[in-house]
């Protein structure tokens, strides 16, 4: 089956930018950490991701270690591209990163030069690309000085192997001082990718802020809870939900967040969208958040999830209302 693009797939998406940079994202952005692995059904996946391009998701988001195994993310997603996307590499944003485990030893995660661009190298080979969009450390290394990690980063722009460069999951004084040494090193950081939900909001007490002063892009990761914050467990944990897996959402994370998501999923029916859909808008009403990075299982969820667009605004009643139940 020869995949072509929806003629249309520019008419409906919102592009926001990167901070104050050139760069533009779609509002929501797609990533691969879950059901793209070698675990997984690779048709769906490839689906997912026809339907996310139609749509006019021009964003993929990637990291070394998604699969499982880890890795086979990125080598699936390879396969897509040369299968499908091959005529289209230019309208496309496609991010990857270095910070967790990969092979064994002591160059296979963290923050060393050794460990980023090796993994840099890694992650393009099996994508099958000359080079990744936007290249991020992962994770701060508590080990290593922050600028051996930055100047790992610029490299991998001085050497054409990324056009630009993030962090994810920094907090916001460390997020300060990367944005510094990048700056002084003449590679400007693009974008923070932390994990920003109606249920985690800690980037609300600092790291927006300086993400505003700095004019760094954000893009929360997990904003649906990782799929609590939609109408899937409101009736228990089906079958084949990410909660049944047991390994990054848990059965007490679902019992423990019941009563919010029953009347959260309450508030939202009164605006006449789903409980994901204004989990979303929620996060994008902020002018500071590029865009949403979501995951999704289906071709539906994605398809939900993005029309989500049509109805963003918010009354004061209603953020009051959704506040009462979050404060709980
Ligand atoms: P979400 O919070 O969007 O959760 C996605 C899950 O929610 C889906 O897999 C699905 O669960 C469920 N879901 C999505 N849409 C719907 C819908 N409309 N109705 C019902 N259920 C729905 O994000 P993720 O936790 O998946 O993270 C998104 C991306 O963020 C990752 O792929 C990755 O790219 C990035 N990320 C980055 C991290 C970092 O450290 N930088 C860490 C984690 C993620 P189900 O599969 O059960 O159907």
């Amino acid at each position: 089956m020869t995949y072509l693009p929806a003629e249309n797939r520019y008419d409906s998406m919102l592009y926001n930018r990167c901070g104050k940079w050139g760069l533009k994202l779609p509002a929501v952005s797609l990533g691969l950490w879950h059901n793209f692995g070698g675990i997984d059904n690779f048709e769906n996946g490839r689906a997912m991701l026809h339907r996310a391009f139609d749509l006019g998701i021009t964003h993929f988001d990637l990291a070394n270690n998604y699969g499982p195994p880890p890795g086979s993310a990125e080598e699936n997603f390879g396969k897509i591209l040369k299968q499908d996307f091959s005529a289209y590499r230019d309208e496309l944003v496609i991010s990857s990163k270095a910070g967790y485990l990969m092979w064994p030893g002591p160059y296979g995660e963290w923050g060393s030069r050794k460990y980023v661009l090796a993994s840099l190298d890694q992650s393009l080979k099996r994508m099958g690309l000359d080079y990744v969009d936007i290249f991020y450390s992962h994770r701060p290394d508590p080990d290593t000085p922050l600028e051996e990690t930055m100047m790992a980063l610029d490299h991998a722009v001085r050497s054409g192997k990324a056009l630009y460069v993030g962090i994810s999951n920094y907090p916001a004084d460390m997020a300060k001082e990367a944005a510094q040494i990048l700056k002084d090193l003449g590679t400007p950081c693009l974008m923070h990718q932390p994990r920003y939900s109606m249920f985690e909001r800690w980037v609300e007490d600092g790291l927006l802020d300086v993400l505003e002063e700095e004019g760094i892009g954000c893009i929360p990761f997990s904003p649906l809870a990782q799929g609590l914050l939609t109408d899937k467990y409101l009736k228990g944990i089906p079958d084949g939900s990410r909660a049944t897996r047991e390994v990054f959402l848990k059965k007490e994370d679902v019992e423990s967040a019941h009563d919010k998501i029953v009347q959260l999923n309450e508030i939202a029916q009164n605006r006449g969208q789903s409980l994901a859909q204004m989990a979303l808008a929620w996060i994008l009403k902020d002018n500071r958040i590029t865009s949403v990075l979501i995951g999704a299982s289906s071709v539906k969820q994605i398809e939900d999830n993005v029309a989500m667009l049509q109805k963003r605004s918010f009354s004061d009643e209603e953020l009051g209302q959704i506040e009462k139940v979050l404060k709980k």
